[in-house]
């Protein structure tokens, strides 16, 4: 197996160097090898995707991602800003299902903005079409109008392909989980919603094990504040997986937490912490590393199907949580923070 790590900025080298630490120890023979996105990029070779980087990125196994953003770059052309990385990425390797796990583990229930009863216990995974619907539909614009004024437009579209893949790969994870899968959609106002509806329905019928219901995004949002234990997976497109992901991840109340993968058909992922480059602590040794290295894990769960020692690692990072160890993010008040050094040496000695 081959790995492309792609560090980024910011906190990124710091935090992809536990992970890679991590799977190193759980197979010396991995193959691993690094280059520069995002400002990185940029700044070694004019691209914040530059093509050795995209190369590398396609003939490995999987990539481990850190993050990217340099706000000393922000004035350049959109498409060389650090971000469009990430983007490129996506498109390149056709990465159309983003999965996001919310966890919340009982020794950080305090973090959460939530009552602890309602987020106590809660482990939901959020599956986000990424490559479609409203953020890629054409038309879009800003036209002016015979009257003189602007109008913006931006179009809804979903091909009932699209839909079923991402719905096969829903059904699949809800299947290695709980076997619970909740559709979101605005069916009720929305045409290109109906269809998924439809389709989502119908590839339903193959997984006859799977029990599946179907929510509107409205009281979804609500659903997620008021009882998020009710759900087990949630499947939905890329607009409607962007807010209620985001809305998701503070339930745990923890960025510095949060792993995600964006997969393609072949189960060939990009694996990343769901935060930032973190400009304000890059450089001090303080970020925590374990949302990259929850990534890791996810890696060797869905694209290398080594369930058993993404299991080692996850169960890793539940023991030093329960040892009492923090890093400045999760650190309750009194409670000395360590580095993110010692929070890899930690998990790598619970390993
Ligand atoms: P951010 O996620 O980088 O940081 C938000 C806050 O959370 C900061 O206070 C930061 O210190 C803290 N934080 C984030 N990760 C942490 C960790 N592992 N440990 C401890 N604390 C952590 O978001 P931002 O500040 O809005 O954005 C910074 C840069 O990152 C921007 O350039 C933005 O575009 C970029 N960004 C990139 C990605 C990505 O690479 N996928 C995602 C979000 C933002």
């Amino acid at each position: 197996m081959k790995i492309a790590v792609l560090p980024g900025d910011g906190i990124g080298p710091e935090i992809t160097a536990q992970a890679v630490r991590v799977l190193r120890a759980l197979d010396p023979k991995l193959e691993m090898e690094e280059a520069p996105v995002g400002g990185a990029g940029y700044r070694a070779l004019g691209h914040p995707l530059p093509e050795s980087t995209l190369k590398l990125a396609r003939e490995a196994d999987a990539i481990l991602f850190g993050a990217v953003g340099d706000f000393s770059l922000d004035s350049l052309p959109r498409e060389l800003r650090p971000e469009q990385a990430i983007l490129g990425l996506r498109k390149a390797l056709n990465l159309f299902a983003n999965f996001r796990p919310a966890l919340v583990y009982p020794e950080l229930v305090q973090a959460s903005t939530l009552k602890a009863e309602v987020v106590a216990g809660l482990d939901i995974l959020i599956i986000r079409e990424l490559t479609g619907d409203i953020y890629f539909g054409q038309p879009r614009g800003i036209r002016t109008l015979e009257n003189g004024e602007r109008e913006g437009f931006d179009t809804m579209r979903y091909s009932e392909a699209e839909i079923r893949r991402v719905a096969h790969v829903a059904f699949q994870a809800a299947r290695k989980r709980g076997r619970r899968l909740c559709s979101v959609d605005k069916a009720n106002v929305l045409d290109t919603m109906q269809l998924w509806r439809e389709v989502v329905t119908a590839v339903g019928k193959e997984y006859p094990d799977v029990e599946l219901s179907h929510q509107y995004v409205d009281n979804a949002a609500m659903q997620l504040l008021k009882n998020p234990k009710q759900f087990d997976v949630i499947v939905t497109g890329n607009m409607f997986g962007d807010i209620l992901s985001d809305e998701a991840s503070m339930l745990t109340g923890s960025i510095g937490m949060l792993p995600s993968a964006s997969l393609n058909e072949r189960n060939f992922g990009l694996y990343e912490p769901i935060h930032g480059s973190a400009p304000d602590i890059a450089g001090k040794g303080i970020a925590n590393p374990l949302a990259t290295i929850l990534s890791a894990a996810m890696m060797l769960r869905y694209s290398f199907g080594q369930g058993e020692a993404a299991d080692r690692v996850e169960a890793a990072v539940r023991k030093v949580l329960a040892q009492g160890l923090r890093t400045g993010d999760i650190a309750e008040p009194g409670v000395t923070a360590v580095g993110t050094a010692a929070m890899g040496d930690a998990v790598l000695a619970a390993l």
